[in-house]
């Protein structure tokens, strides 16, 4: 087929990204081998591995993972997307309620991003067909081996944060990622400077000491695991006393970080406003939550990933450390 156009460069895929309703965009190049940023990050992940640190989270360390052209044989270029999703509905301070993270508030982001990052594919390789190009891409929200904060980071986004979480200087940490793989070559942004500076809050307010130092979180003491992954039929001893009502997953690294105190702004997104039962949870409906109320309760919601046994676990376990 005789090439009618020249393929997309950085600014389109760029200003098409923007236009589907990302909040953020940036390319990330991938040389033939590994960057120093990329190595670091690689030798970060090991680390923690060897640490212990995954838990039961044994995806972790799909070998993957640690290699992009694992991934998508002949990859190039990332494209870096990220949704805000901060909506200013105060954590309910009722004893009588539970907590939610509030990523989980509204609709699955999987989908919300997954809906716009299938558009920017279909385009993306339409556009550079046109161009005689046949392209290969793959795409993920956090649903592949890919270190995806490590590869936003480079494509200029934000920063890896001291507790695991990824600032933007737009949003704060209250993002979701994703990205697009791709074997066209991109011109990349130029990657983002970290700015955690001197700053440990996040360490000091962790109720479980889950941070046990700057960029390390130990899965195994942090309430977001055991509220969302840990699948065993009760919750450790030495994490009860600190739920203080979190029944799935935990914001506190987040609401006291300097970052989201000055910067968080509500989300455009409808999709991210919260479903009303949420925001401030009953425990003792979720303390007896069926099979069925699960099932109505949690449609197109990422909160289907704690099953109805483990709601009841987390919200029986909230309602037994009430505070005096
Ligand atoms: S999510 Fe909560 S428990 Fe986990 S590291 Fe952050 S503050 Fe600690
Ligand atoms: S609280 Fe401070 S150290 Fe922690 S992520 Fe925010 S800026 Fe970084």
């Amino acid at each position: 087929m005789a090439a009618s156009a020249t393929p997309p460069d950085r600014q389109s895929v760029i200003d098409y990204a923007l236009g589907l309703g990302f909040h953020l965009a940036g390319i990330a190049s991938v040389p033939e081998s590994p960057s120093d940023p990329e190595a670091r990050a690689v030798a970060h992940l090991q680390t923690w591995l060897k640490q212990g640190h995954q838990a039961d989270m044994a995806w972790m360390a799909n070998p993957k993972r640690q290699d992009i052209r694992q991934v998508l044989p002949g990859a190039r270029s990332l494209i870096c997307v990220a949704l805000n999703y901060y909506t200013p509905q105060p954590h309910s301070p009722d004893p009588r309620h539970g907590k939610i993270a509030r990523y989980a508030w509204g609709r699955d982001y999987h989908r919300v991003l997954h809906k716009r990052l299938k558009a920017l594919a279909g385009w993306l390789t339409a556009a550079a067909l046109e161009a005689g190009q046949v392209i290969q891409v793959r795409y993920y929200a956090d649903t592949g081996p890919v270190q995806d904060k490590a590869w936003a980071q480079q494509a200029g986004l934000g920063w890896v944060a001291k507790n695991g979480n990824f600032i933007t200087r737009q949003y704060g940490s209250w993002v979701v990622l994703g990205e697009l793989v791709t074997t066209l070559a991109l011109a990349p942004d130029p990657p983002h400077a970290a700015h955690c500076g001197t700053c440990t809050r996040c360490l000091e307010a962790c109720p479980t000491g889950a941070i046990p130092q700057p960029y390390v979180v130990d899965a195994n003491r942090c309430l977001a695991y055991h509220t969302i992954e840990n699948r065993a039929e009760t919750l450790p001893p030495e994490i009860v006393p600190h739920l203080n009502n979190w029944v799935a997953g935990c914001d506190i690294c987040q609401d006291v970080c300097p970052w989201n105190q000055r910067f968080a702004q509500p989300t455009t997104l409808e999709e991210f406003q919260p479903y009303p039962e949420n925001v401030a949870p009953n425990l003792v409906d979720l303390a007896t939550l069926s099979e069925a109320e699960w099932d109505d309760r949690f449609r197109a919601s990422a909160l289907r990933r704690i099953k109805p046994a483990m709601w009841r676990r987390n919200a029986q376990a909230a309602q037994a450390n009430q505070p005096d």
